[in-house]
């Protein structure tokens, strides 16, 4: 840090990103990307006329993008903000309504707490149940700002929509903010509960289900009035913030849905066969809505497994946290990489054993 590092900043700790090693000699199943190519009817889109149109600046409305958002769930394009990824949507909400704190669980989304400290909000992390579950009613009535990611992160179990908009209406004085990253890959999203609850904001992502994360595209949904106020803090801060070959391939990416289901789907089926594996090998394996799993290994530390497996080539998910430090987070690939994950596993457990 040098001497003109901001003092209030001084014990900032930045997220630590997954790896992406540039080499492509792993199987990469650390970051929770999708393993399918993107839309070919999105990636059609970039054509000469939208690279000529890299001259201007990009639309900072994102009307397009809104517009496409706004009616694949069916509500209108001012309860509509895409953004420059869902971490900049989740900053922004960070930066416009954190003046009464904030609470999250205490297993979740690493950037949450980061995002807090940038912004100056105070935090409480509130411990999931034993078996990593939310417990609704800690959400009731906490006169914070909510943050839930569901699914959840790091553990991938889902909280059904009654529970969720339990939270939303135990909380009318504080705004709710439903992290959906993962909500495609087995879970039903709060979106349209937004119309109903003023204090709602749904935030998600194209970076996993629609096959788009180095696009960087996210989004939040909720009524006019919480829109209009992160409006107010983009136009303050990057007016700009989707750049427009990105807004072009995430409008066709919405647009084609059936391509997205089908990616969807799959991804859905070798999760079930990836959990099925796991299990045999005697595994805990946490019932995930997600894209990846949660998994402990009967004999391996979860460091050690991480370190074994990258020997081998493939690239998982270690957290130091204290509550998930015996496991290793596994993102849904292909069947192929699904079948060289188990593969050695099983390997590595028969030498253990
Ligand atoms: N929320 C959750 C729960 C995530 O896991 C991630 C991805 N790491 C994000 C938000 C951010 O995703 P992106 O910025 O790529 O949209």
């Amino acid at each position: 840090m040098s001497e003109y590092f901001s003092q209030r900043l001084a014990e900032l700790k930045p997220y630590t990103a997954g790896e992406q090693p540039k080499d492509g000699r792993y199987i990469k199943l650390n970051t929770n990307e999708n393993p399918y190519f993107p839309s070919r009817y999105a990636v059609g889109k970039i054509d000469g006329a939208r690279l000529d149109g890299l001259r201007l600046y990009s639309d900072p409305d994102c009307e397009q993008l809104t517009t496409a958002i706004a009616r694949y769930y069916n509500v209108k394009p001012s309860n509509v903000l895409p953004s420059n990824g869902s971490d900049e949507a989740l900053a922004f909400c960070f930066a416009a309504f954190g003046d009464c704190g904030v609470v999250f669980p205490d297993v979740t989304y690493g950037f949450y707490k980061v995002f807090a400290r940038l912004f100056g909000v105070s935090y409480d992390e509130i411990p999931l149940d034993s078996d990593f579950s939310v417990r609704v009613d800690d959400y009731i009535g906490v006169g914070k700002i909510v943050v839930l990611a569901n699914p959840n992160a790091q553990t991938g179990m889902y909280l059904p929509l009654k529970e969720i908009e339990r939270i939303v209406a135990g909380n009318p004085d504080n705004v709710v903010i439903i992290d959906e990253a993962y909500i495609d890959f087995g879970g039903e999203s709060a979106a349209r509960l937004t119309e109903k609850y003023g204090n709602l904001i749904v935030v998600q992502t194209f970076s996993k289900s629609r096959s788009l994360a180095g696009a960087r595209v996210g989004y939040a949904i909720a009524c006019d009035a919480l829109i209009a106020d992160l409006q107010r803090v983009k136009f303050s801060f990057n007016p700009y913030n989707v750049n427009s070959l990105s807004c072009a391939l995430a409008s066709a990416a919405m647009d084609d849905k059936a391509y997205f289901e089908q990616c969807a789907a799959k991804i859905i089926a070798t999760r079930a066969d990836l959990t099925k594996g796991l299990l045999a090998l005697g595994y805990t394996v946490i019932p995930s809505s997600a894209n990846f799993v949660l998994a402990k290994s009967p004999e391996i530390g979860g460091a050690e497994l991480y370190a074994l497996l990258k020997k081998a080539g493939i690239l998982v998910r270690h957290f130091d946290d204290a509550r998930i430090a015996d496991y290793i987070r596994i993102t849904v690939g292909t069947d192929e990489q699904t079948a060289a994950l188990l593969k050695a596993v099983g390997e590595l457990e028969e030498k253990y054993a």
